[in-house]
């Protein structure tokens, strides 16, 4: 971004120092005839020389045609009264006199003070907007030619789903007519979201050097200033630099920084970050599909981002970068591992297995650090180094929630198995798609039901089918550990208000009837409206209908508890398993 400036700074001082040394040469006495002391004493003794300077040991003077001459006369008093009887002038000069080289710079010195001046506000002058803090609105962004973007594809590992969904805008960048011809619109900005170190950087590092082209790289936190105006005045530089260098990408990591929602939290609001996230929308909406520029940003707060900033023509394609599974870790760590000096026998898919929760940088981490600890050593990295270069990263990520234990894991592989098996033995509930029990957000675990097709009403069957479901992942860490966590507190909220709306809103009991009670009439609230009677009939209600649910999940999964172990221990293996992964585990019971 900046390095227009830089060149124009070394110019400017190879330019003055040019100058300067011309001066400096200008300033040295042209031609000088240097004489013996013998030659100039006669000179003297001779009246030829009349006058003369003296400087130390140094006399010079000039002859009537003005040509200068010189000579080394000896150090002493005695020589120099010599000279005075022989009816010479002497103009003996200071020997404290300025070294030459300090004189020019002193007479150059206000030059040079105006250069800097001048270089001062042209700098100021040539940021469009004007403004009394513009020095400050260039955009830092650094910037990796596309002859040095050096990252590809297949350095990235183990995210192959959101590499696919990147390939299309490789393509766009490589040749854009095939696209404009068609009349399809790609999308001028990516969003990149999911835990930190996952590769977010590294993806969009691998756009740019498969599409070849040129990489902006900047922190939404770099808009951030105290000064209002300066992020605005950024953003504007960053894209004006950007539309330069197309075809180029430009990622803004950290987007949240500035793309929190607007108004939100802390009173009055934040001008600075609002202007700067207006400046933002205004440019992007600005872009036009001929400008070959693709924006990427990254977060891992997807959630507090404003929604204008997704609207279409914006970021409005959003690709998750997950935690890797154990397959997943299994590559990124046979990727990094081709840096080092690795031991041949190490398997890297047990140490993948035991590395739950791990990011990529993690992983990555590790790798560096086993290799740190051999360096000291020497020889190959083994498998007991990575074993003590995981407990050094695990220790250093100690705050962090998401690395996970086996127990943890175990515990949560059985809480997400008995979800799935409960939807999955319920007729009419929701296909199970896929468990996986590779962490999310704050989830640990997650199990994903599709509709078959859309609803837009929902049976009592239905939203019955559902209390069970919820209520499963509780019920079988009581069946196999005898003991409740915290895992299932979501679970236990998602019930209870299920429950509620069963039958204060939608009127599925049969104590009750279709009777809707307002929010403000339903247990908890005091309201003069409804007797005490009322609200005990409505806790009742809703504590069958739960308990109800309870006892039907408890017998799905006592029933099955061989199968449910099957299945927990094909999800502990392989950490995602589809549909098909657990429709294989009953098959083989089966058989
Ligand atoms: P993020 O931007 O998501 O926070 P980065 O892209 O900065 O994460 O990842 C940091 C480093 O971790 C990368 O430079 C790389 O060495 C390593 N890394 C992370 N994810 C992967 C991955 N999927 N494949 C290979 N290396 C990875
Ligand atoms: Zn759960």
């Amino acid at each position: 971004m900046n390095l227009f400036y830089k060149n124009l700074t070394i110019w400017l001082i190879i330019g003055l120092t040019a100058i300067l040394v011309l001066n400096l040469f200008k300033g040295q006495p042209q031609t000088v005839n240097v004489l013996t002391y013998s030659d100039f004493v006669d000179k003297v003794k001779n009246g030829v020389v009349t006058n003369f300077s003296l400087n130390k040991n140094i006399a010079s003077w000039q002859d009537s045609n003005g040509e200068r001459f010189r000579s080394v006369v000896p150090e002493n008093p005695s020589s120099v009264q010599s000279f005075i009887d022989a009816g010479a002038k002497i103009e003996i000069i200071p020997s404290r006199e300025p070294h030459w080289f300090f004189r020019i710079l002193l007479s150059w010195s206000p030059i040079l003070i105006l250069a800097a001046i001048w270089f001062f506000f042209m700098r100021k002058g040539s940021n469009q907007g004007g403004g009394k803090a513009m020095a400050f609105g260039k955009s830092k962004a650094q910037l990796i030619d596309a002859q040095q973007s050096t990252v590809r594809f297949k350095d990235v590992a183990g995210i192959d789903e959101a590499k696919e969904e990147l390939v299309e805008i490789v393509d766009f960048l490589k040749d854009p007519t095939k696209f404009t011809e068609a009349g399809a619109r790609i999308p001028t900005g990516v969003l990149l979201y999911g835990e930190p170190g996952t590769g977010k950087t590294l993806l969009a590092k691998a756009i740019a050097g498969e599409a070849g082209v040129s990489f902006f790289s900047i922190s939404g936190s770099n808009f951030v200033e105290m000064y209002v105006g300066i992020g605005a005045s950024r953003v504007r530089d960053l894209f004006a630099e950007g539309k330069k260098k197309a075809p180029c990408i430009i990622f803004i990591d950290e987007i949240d920084a500035v793309g929190r929602h607007r108004s939100s939290g802390a009173a009055g609001g934040n001008d600075e970050r609002e202007q700067t996230l207006n400046q933002l929308l205004v440019e992007m909406d600005g872009f036009e599909v001929n400008d070959k520029v693709i924006i990427v940003a990254a977060t891992n707060r997807l959630d507090i981002l404003d929604q204008a900033l997704l609207r279409p023509g914006r970021f409005d394609r959003q690709v998750l970068v997950p935690l890797p599974d154990v397959l997943g870790r299994e590559q990124i760590l046979k990727v990094h591992a081709q840096k080092i000096k690795a031991s041949t026998d190490i398997d890297w898919k047990t140490v993948a297995k035991s590395t739950p929760g791990f990011s990529g940088a993690e992983l990555a981490n590790m790798i560096n650090e086993a290799a740190l600890m051999v360096a000291r050593r020497g020889g190959m990295v083994t498998m007991r180094d990575l074993e003590s270069a995981k407990d050094k990263v695990m220790m250093g990520a100690e705050r962090r929630s998401m690395i996970i234990t086996e127990e943890e894991k175990k515990i949560t592989a059985y809480h997400e198995v008995g979800h799935a098996l409960v939807a999955w033995m319920l007729p009419g509930a929701d296909p199970v798609h896929k468990v996986t029990i590779v962490p999310r957000g704050k989830a640990l675990g997650l199990t994903m039901q599709l509709p078959e097709t859309e609803k837009h009403s929902h049976s009592y069957t239905y939203l019955f089918n559902n209390l069970c479901i919820l209520l499963g992942g509780r019920i079988a860490e009581e069946l196999v550990f005898d003991e409740i966590t915290t895992g299932s507190g979501n679970d236990i909220e998602r019930v209870s208000d299920l429950a509620r709306k069963m039958v204060c809103e939608w009127g599925m009991s049969k104590n009750i009837g279709p009777i809707v009670f307002k929010a403000s009439e339903q247990p908890g609230a005091s309201n003069p409206l409804i007797s005490a009677e009322t609200i005990e009939k409505i806790n009742s209600e809703i504590r069958e209908l739960v308990e109800t649910a309870h006892d039907t999940a408890r017998k799905i999964l006592t029933d099955n508890e061989e199968i449910m172990k099957a299945i927990t221990l094909e999800l502990l293996e392989k950490e995602t398993i589809s549909h098909k992964d657990i429709q294989n585990v009953f098959d083989q019971h089966k058989a």
